[in-house]
């Protein structure tokens, strides 16, 4: 166990002293860096104003100006905001508010849900079931629903003998045809965005998120969008729906949100959603979820600040930049012996190892390879965690270049160590 005492900027630093680069953003939580100090100016002040108030029949200053600026970001045609504490939690919201929306109209059938294969949604009991990393799932079966799982056009599953166009094509016609035989019965289909974060940094093209929008439409499907990890333009875009420019009935994001400093989640939805549940209290159509600490001000001031960040136009041309090392990095990595894939999307990095390179067979996992990368990460003082074969980066935006190298150099002998034998 490394016990931390402070956060600096990329560095997590020890008790004893000891500073750990931190390149994968404290699960993917860290957006700028450790203790960013216009963060903390913001939420010094927060502090001395506002620390708490229930968000029912109550509102406040930061939720407001929050909900507000995340729909003026957000894509076209979500005007709504509800808040949540974490993001297995909004999973769970958006699951209750699609089945419910439907129950609301009259459509008490739909009640099933679509998900992607080696989706991952959360942990909680409603966002576990909808996530496919059997990891998780195993010991805990007996508590979850069964969705629609339909496969995911996975850029390193792709078969050898179908090019990416007709790898999308293939799993867009399973995904039709999966919608005509339960679209009847079906409240929503639920993916996240162009990377699959806890899947192992897995990638697929945006032309699928236009048909999966498409297809969703054509049979009264709701589509909810997961943005927990990749939002707040870790793909390069504010979010990863922008690079297929459609627009979801529901949006949810949390994690970096907040910059990394505190747990919070937004569940955005379209007009349509809000309007299905605002009536009179007799007709019993409010939406049913709350949680204490749903909206809390603090927590808000701390994403109102994030977005503010985000929005600096000095933002964006160092983004560019920086998304673009990334790639250039992550191809560095390809030469070396056992990996299999490396890819890239925004700042968002994954070297994939396995133990055949040309036929991807992967290395056992009980031969725990990503760990060796892990220990010899933090003897030389940066956090990298794999996820099984997957090593990855996803560090904080104020990443510096000699930091990053050092990130670099570190990896690569940390990848010949635990490929050697
Ligand atoms: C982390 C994550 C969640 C769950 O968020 P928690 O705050 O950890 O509960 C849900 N969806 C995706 C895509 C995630 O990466």
């Amino acid at each position: 166990m490394v016990s931390i005492a402070r956060g600096e900027a990329s560095y997590l630093i020890g008790h004893d002293g000891r500073r750990y680069l931190d390149m994968i953003g404290s699960w993917w939580t860290c957006l700028f860096g450790h203790s960013h100090p216009p963060l903390v100016a913001a939420l010094k002040a927060q502090l001395d104003q506002l620390d708490h108030v229930l968000l029912a029949g109550f509102t406040h200053e930061p939720a407001v100006e929050l909900a507000e600026a995340l729909i003026a970001c957000a894509p076209a045609g979500l005007s709504r905001v509800f808040y949540a504490d974490n993001g297995s939690s909004a999973t769970d919201a958006a699951l209750k508010m699609a089945l419910h929306y439907w129950r609301n109209l009259g459509r008490e059938r739909k009640q099933r849900f679509i998900c992607l294969s080696n989706s991952y949604h959360g942990e909680t009991v409603g966002a576990l079931a909808v996530s496919d990393v059997a990891l998780y799932r195993e010991h805990y079966g007996p508590l979850l629903f069964s969705p629609l799982i339909v496969t995911t056009p996975d850029r390193y599953e792709q078969p050898p003998d179908l090019d990416t166009e007709a790898w999308v094509a293939r799993c867009v016609a399973e995904l039709a045809q999966t919608l005509e035989q339960h679209g009847q019965d079906v409240a929503a289909m639920i993916v996240e965005p162009l990377v699959q974060c806890a899947g192992g940094m897995r990638m697929y093209p945006e032309s699928y998120l236009r048909h999966a929008r498409r297809l969703c439409s054509e049979h009264e499907v709701l589509l909810i969008v997961d943005e927990i990890a990749v939002g707040m333009a870790r793909t390069g875009k504010m979010w990863g729906s922008s690079h297929a420019q459609i627009s979801p009935d529901l949006l949810l994001t949390s994690k970096a949100l907040t910059g990394g400093f505190l747990p919070l989640a937004a569940v955005l939805a379209g007009e349509h959603i809000y309007q299905a549940f605002y009536a009179e209290y007799q007709t019993r159509r409010a939406f049913l979820h709350s949680h204490s600490y749903s909206g809390n001000p603090i927590a808000c001031r701390a994403a109102v600040t994030t977005l503010n960040l985000l929005k600096a136009p000095e933002f964006a041309d160092a983004h560019a930049a920086r998304c673009a090392r990334m790639q250039r990095s992550v191809a560095s990595f390809a030469d070396l012996p056992h990996v299999a894939d490396t890819r890239s999307q925004g700042f968002i990095g994954a070297i994939e190892l396995a133990a055949d390179v040309s036929t991807k067979r992967p290395f056992a996992w009980q031969e725990r390879r990503g760990l060796r990368v892990y220990r010899h990460g933090l003897e030389h003082g940066v956090l990298l965690r794999p996820l099984g074969n997957v090593v990855y980066f996803f560090p904080p935006y104020g990443l510096s270049e000699e930091e990053f190298q050092h990130a670099e150099h570190v990896a690569r002998a940390g990848i010949l160590l635990a490929v050697a034998d």
